[in-house]
């Protein structure tokens, strides 16, 4: 889908599927695959329903090798041009949205799409270091019942407990200074009080995706142990002086001069919370608030998705509801406008999860 922004510019929001294989759950209780991908085609069917996308990944080669060059290399490559970008795994708890994401990666796992990004990164700064002075650094936090917490902050106990104790003071239950969304005059969103790190190498950048990782917070439905009710943001920021001759003229001289120009843009890798509706969590009360929390994130995503990609609402001016929920506030300045934006829909094939399979390409169909 193609946008048409205020500069001129195209900027877009691509939608993917990737169809998980069945794994062992679901074949130890006989599952059947309900799903089909067309082949050579972006199109995937479940039951009648049928439904087109920018891109389909099926089952047989996982992780799809060719998903990292369509959908994310060029959010990278943008990157270097200066402009944001994001990419969100969508779908309910156990459809592959971490193992897609690469957030949690284990040894021995196949390499997700945030180490690609990585190892995409440093080998183009590699290749242009002569031309430009590069910094990156990344912050990691994560969104639970609408409160932002800093997964890099290791001097935190407890990070397994939501520090939501009902205080509505400025310090989270450990003593730290809660991490406040910020907007800059000039639109540019910033946190505050979350931990940005430097890293000089992959390895570097690596590790705090680790660590982050295993302070991210989870919590036991019944319908995975480590389900995730929480959205996990990995923020890469690229910082970079280019330097450029001018051949300017002084009295019809020419002279060479250098003229430094400044680029900041940062990508979003966020590994969103599952969008299983609570009722289906069976939980108690508490667990079914946090769901109800969960979907705020996830609706008004959806939302600001769908009134970004409405070229006719855009045109009138109307407003994209960016300031409905945390993670829309966060993301408000790197998606839309002149950045790029990829959905990637996570599907389980397994018949009894037919029902939640077809609301995520509803979901994913609704921001095309
Ligand atoms: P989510 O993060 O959406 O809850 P996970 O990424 O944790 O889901 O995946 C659930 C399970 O399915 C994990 O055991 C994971 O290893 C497995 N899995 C996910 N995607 C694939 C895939 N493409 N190929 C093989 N196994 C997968
Ligand atoms: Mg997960």
């Amino acid at each position: 889908m193609k946008m048409e922004n205020g500069s001129g510019e195209d900027c877009s929001v691509k939608v993917a599927v990737h169809a998980r294989p069945l794994i062992g759950d679901e074949q130890i209780q006989g599952c059947k695959d309900c799903i089909t991908v067309i082949p050579k085609k972006p199109q995937v069917q479940i039951g009648t329903h049928s439904f087109t996308f920018d891109y389909v990944y099926g089952s047989t080669a996982s992780p799809p090798s060719s998903m990292f060059e369509e959908c994310v290399a060029p959010l990278v490559d943008g990157l270097f041009q200066g402009y944001n970008a994001t990419v969100l795994a969508y779908g309910q708890t156990g459809s592959g949205k971490t193992y897609t994401m690469g957030t949690a990666n284990k040894d021995g796992s196949p390499i997700g799409l945030i180490p690609q990004v990585m190892t995409m990164l440093f080998r183009k700064i590699e290749n242009l270091k002569l031309q430009a002075e590069f910094q990156l650094h990344v912050s990691f936090i994560e969104i639970l019942k609408e409160e932002v917490r800093d997964l890099l902050d290791m001097g935190c106990p407890g990070k397994s407990e939501p520090s939501s104790n009902g205080h509505s003071g400025k310090l989270a239950m450990s003593g730290k200074p809660q991490v406040q969304i910020r907007e800059s005059s000039n639109g540019v969103i910033t946190l505050t009080g979350s931990t940005e790190i430097d890293v000089q190498t992959q390895k570097e950048m690596f590790t705090c995706l680790e660590q982050g990782s295993f302070n991210r917070a989870t919590g036991s439905t019944n319908m995975n142990n480590q389900s995730s009710r929480s959205h996990a943001i990995f923020t890469i920021t690229l910082d970079q002086v280019r330097k450029l001759d001018r051949v300017s003229s002084t009295d019809g001289i020419p002279t060479e001069d250098m003229v430094e120009d400044y680029l900041c843009a940062k990508l979003h890798l966020v590994d969103l919370a599952g969008s299983e509706r609570a009722k289906r969590t069976g939980s108690d009360g508490l667990r079914f608030k946090e769901g109800v929390h969960i979907n705020k994130g996830l609706l008004a995503l959806g939302n600001v998705i769908s009134a970004l990609g409405d070229n006719k609402k855009r045109k009138e001016g109307q407003h994209v509801p960016y300031r409905d929920s945390k993670l829309t506030r966060l993301l408000q300045d790197s998606l839309g406008g002149n950045s790029r934006t990829v959905m990637i829909a996570c599907i389980s094939p397994a018949d009894i999860n037919a029902e939640e399979t077809l609301n995520t390409l509803k979901y994913a169909n609704r921001a095309r």
